[in-house]
């Protein structure tokens, strides 16, 4: 194992930026999903990535306690993917083993009472992360232009100027200090159908069902579309998507981590420095 007592070195960092070039969006790519391999495993083992997944949630874990000390900025992570896609198990992997205190959980379902009676950006800047803070929102603010598109809930001239208060939404957010990663978890049509199979199979996984989760599915094809024009619509320097391969949870785990790591990496968060009286004292 790695000194886990000390950050990643600058060769590992540099590696991780490099893989990380494979999984984000860039601004004005043209991102689509045929273009990538949702079962890709980037040449690694199951083993491999068990470790090294255990040697990055220390690091993100030091980070973290960093950021909460330094109490300066904040991270806002986006978990916006389809049913089935592994939200919850990425949830349960990734940002489970981290403290509690320093780490908000939303869970975002279709709006009820006062969210329906406020603009659709409202419930969710209530949940941006206080300084020191990390979020991490389970679906999103993107909800309002993918099932809201696909399912025609409000008209099209409404859901079309979205992708534009989306953008400067999060780039007010950015500039008032909250770093914003966007993750899309991408599985195959196949996969959906296999793993909403499994929870109508397995009782312990029968209540994450809904009938109307193969209402849904049927619409596929939609959402699909809905998700690439999402992600080329707002994908941004200050506010990425990373598309990461989810077919393998072992692979989706280890992306996900290397994406948080490399965010709290990059923002470097700084204890706050000694207080000169506390110095050389000795606590009887
Ligand atoms: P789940 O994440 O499986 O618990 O399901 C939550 C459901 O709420 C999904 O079907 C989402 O599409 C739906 N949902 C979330 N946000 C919105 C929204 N703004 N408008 C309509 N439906 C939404
Ligand atoms: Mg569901």
């Amino acid at each position: 194992m790695a000194d886990l007592g000390r950050p990643a070195s600058k060769k590992s960092n540099a590696k991780e930026a490099k893989f990380l070039s494979r999984l984000v969006v860039a601004p004005d790519s043209n991102f689509r999903f045929s273009k990538r391999k949702p079962d890709q495993t980037f040449g690694w083992d199951k083993e491999g990535a068990a470790v090294e997944l255990a040697e990055l949630l220390a690091r993100i874990d030091l980070l973290q306690q960093k950021l909460a000390a330094e109490s300066r900025q904040s991270l806002l992570v986006v978990l916006q993917a389809i049913d089935a896609s592994g939200k919850d198990g990425t949830l349960r992997g990734v940002f489970g083993p981290l403290s509690a205190s320093g780490v908000q959980v939303s869970n975002f379902k279709a709006p009820t009472g006062a969210e329906l009676s406020h603009d659709y950006l409202w419930r969710g800047h209530a949940r941006t992360p206080a300084t020191g803070e990390i979020a991490v929102w389970n679906r999103s603010h993107y909800e309002d232009v993918l099932i809201v598109r696909v399912k025609n809930l409000v008209p099209e001239e409404r859901w079309r100027r979205r992708y534009r208060h989306i953008r400067e939404f999060e780039q007010m957010l950015a500039d008032e200090g909250t770093r914003i990663v966007k993750i899309n978890l991408h599985i195959s049509n196949e996969q959906q159908r296999a793993r909403l199979q499994d929870r109508i199979d397995d009782p312990n996984k029968r209540w994450k069902f809904r009938v109307g989760d193969l209402e849904d599915r049927k619409l596929w094809p939609k959402f699909m579309k809905a998700y690439e024009v999402a992600i080329n619509e707002t994908s941004t320097e200050r506010a990425p998507w990373y598309v990461v391969p989810a077919e393998h949870k072992w692979v989706r785990n280890l992306a996900v981590a290397h994406i948080l790591h490399h965010a709290l990496t990059e923002m470097d968060p700084q204890l706050p420095p000694d207080d000169p009286a506390m110095l050389g004292v000795v606590v009887e």
